[in-house]
């Protein structure tokens, strides 16, 4: 167990947020908006649009067939991507 895993983070950028770790359930919050921080498509929280793109694309280019060319989210994860952000 590492220090991060003691309280929810995001991951894209590592912000420390409000609530309990991800695989411990129940929802996380921005430290300083309190706004509730979303879920990115491949797991995880995240405190912003910029981070959640981030993550879903650094997970896709990990995945066999992809690389560090890509640019742009699969149709599932730019899907989720506009769901969490296109109501704000
Ligand atoms: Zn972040």
């Amino acid at each position: 167990m590492t220090a991060a895993l003691k309280g929810a983070v995001c991951r894209g950028c590592g912000l420390a947020l409000k609530g309990k770790p991800y695989h411990e359930g129940g929802g996380a919050y921005h430290p300083r908006t309190d706004e509730r921080c979303k879920h990115n498509f491949y797991g995880g929280y995240v405190c912003s649009a910029q981070c959640d793109f981030r993550v879903s694309l650094t997970q896709e280019q990990s995945m066999p067939g992809h690389d560090h060319s890509q640019t742009r989210l699969s149709v599932f994860a730019q899907q989720s991507y506009n769901d969490n952000w296109s109501a704000q």
